[in-house]
């Protein structure tokens, strides 16, 4: 075991601040990452705050991250995969059965017994497992991602989260040319699913609470923007869409969306609200539309993901910030105020 340095929250109410954690040292399967990058997906602030309480409840204290990527350090003697120096990346999960259907149809985010990266039981060390605010972990060889050299590495971060969540069910749900693709909410897994709708060559349209971003929407490859508070713009849109992907992170009505689709259209949810969603029976029922939801993605897609990346030299928009302005960022993530994900420069750990 060895000491790394990290941020922590000790209540649902504390902000995160300084602290020293436990890893453990490589075993055989290991590889030792120090972290560059960890961008900040409102999955931290919902588990910092406690907010999935009735589903997962938060231990404290909690590390939280899962947007990973860094320099290897060290290896286990079975490690093939890395060496010391490469690039390397986390996203959010360290862990799984390996034998489940789940896991051998390569879809170990669905495994019963998969370890996330933070706030789950630590096999190895006992308490629960530590996030990537900090600056080093260490992961079963497995989970390890490779990362595309071309690709500026606090872009790259939010992919490990915020890109593997919105490509997944694009590629599930068939998005290519001819589709007509809804995103609503142009937060962090917005602008990235805005930006894979648009690499896939679907018409893609933004529908965003925030009039403010419609510019940006355009630049980051939107055909179109809607204000979705004005009620014309959306009604003129119903009946028209293949494909929509939520990724809101707070209650709102859904089903002004499923209103949007075409018959067999999909809507899909990738956005964790705390409360549940009220859905209205017709709005499915007319036109034989579905509501489903996807979670993350498995290790394979997700390096899949990260090379239709390098391919297409596709990163995040960031804003880079040092570990010390967590907090700050995390009340302008509420405000719906960044363009469009934080990643924090884990250097600025170093002077704590
Ligand atoms: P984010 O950057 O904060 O973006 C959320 C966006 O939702 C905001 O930018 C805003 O977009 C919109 N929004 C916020 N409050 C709203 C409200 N009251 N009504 C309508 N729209 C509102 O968050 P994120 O990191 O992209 O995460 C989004 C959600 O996905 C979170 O709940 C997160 O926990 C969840 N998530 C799920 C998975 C998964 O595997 N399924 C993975 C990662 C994250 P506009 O300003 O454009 O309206
Ligand atoms: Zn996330």
């Amino acid at each position: 075991m060895y000491h790394a340095k990290a941020y922590s929250a000790a209540s649902a109410t504390s902000p995160l601040g300084s602290t020293t954690i436990t890893r453990r040292d490589p075993t055989d399967h290991d590889v030792q990452i120090e972290i560059l990058f960890c961008g900040i997906c409102h999955s931290d602030l919902h588990a910092v705050r406690n907010e999935w309480s009735n589903i997962m409840a938060t231990t404290y204290p909690i590390v939280p991250g899962h947007e990973i990527v860094g320099r290897v350090t060290k290896t286990g003697p079975a490690v093939t995969r890395f060496k010391s120096g490469d690039l390397a990346a986390v996203g959010c999960m360290v862990d799984s059965d390996g034998t489940c259907p789940e896991c051998r149809a390569g879809l170990e985010q669905f495994c019963p017994n998969m370890t996330l990266t933070f706030n789950s039981s630590d096999k190895h060390l006992g308490g629960v497992t530590y996030g990537g605010y900090s600056d080093s972990i260490v992961v079963d060889q497995k989970f390890v991602l490779r990362v595309p050299s071309n690709l500026k590495l606090a872009g790259a971060a939010p992919l490990l989260c915020a890109g593997i969540t919105t490509y997944s069910p694009m590629r599930h749900w068939g998005v290519k040319k001819g589709k007509n693709v809804g995103v609503v909410g142009l937060g962090g897994l917005g602008h990235m699913a805005v930006k894979f709708a648009h690499a896939l060559g679907a018409h893609v349209v933004v529908f965003t609470t925030s009039p403010s971003k419609k510019e940006n929407a355009l630049r980051l490859g939107a055909d179109e923007v809607v204000v979705s508070r004005d009620a014309n713009e959306m009604q003129k849109r119903a009946g028209s869409f293949d494909f929509i992907l939520d990724a809101v992170s707070a209650e709102h009505d859904i089903n002004a969306y499923i209103q949007l689709l075409r018959r067999d259209g999909n809507l899909t949810l990738v956005g964790a609200p705390a409360k549940p969603l009220a859905v209205g029976a017709f709005g499915l029922l007319f036109g034989r539309r579905s509501l489903s939801g996807s979670l993350i993605g498995g290790v394979a897609e997700t390096q899949e993901m990260l090379d239709f990346c390098g391919a297409q030299n596709i990163t995040a928009d960031v804003e880079v910030i040092p570990v010390q302005k967590v907090n700050e960022a995390y009340e302008r993530l509420l405000k719906s105020d960044v363009k469009y994900r934080f990643s924090i420069d884990m250097a600025s750990l170093k002077s704590e």
